[in-house]
């Protein structure tokens, strides 16, 4: 798997409630900083979860 950074967008196999699957990475960590590209939402994910759910790097 690529090297994840902040910055990054992703698509995750999971949809938000609000129908994107499109993550943005604010902050790395033992938990990811994520926010929602479709409705803003800033959510915070342990890192293996985030790697498991990755689908692909956009
Ligand atoms: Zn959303």
């Amino acid at each position: 798997m690529d090297t994840i950074e902040a910055g990054q967008i992703v698509q995750m196999k999971k949809k938000h409630p609000c129908g994107s699957d499109e993550w943005e990475i604010l902050r790395v960590g033992a938990d990811f900083r994520m926010k929602c590209k479709g409705c803003g939402r800033l959510v915070m994910i342990p890192r293996k979860d985030v790697e498991k759910n990755i689908k692909k790097f956009l």
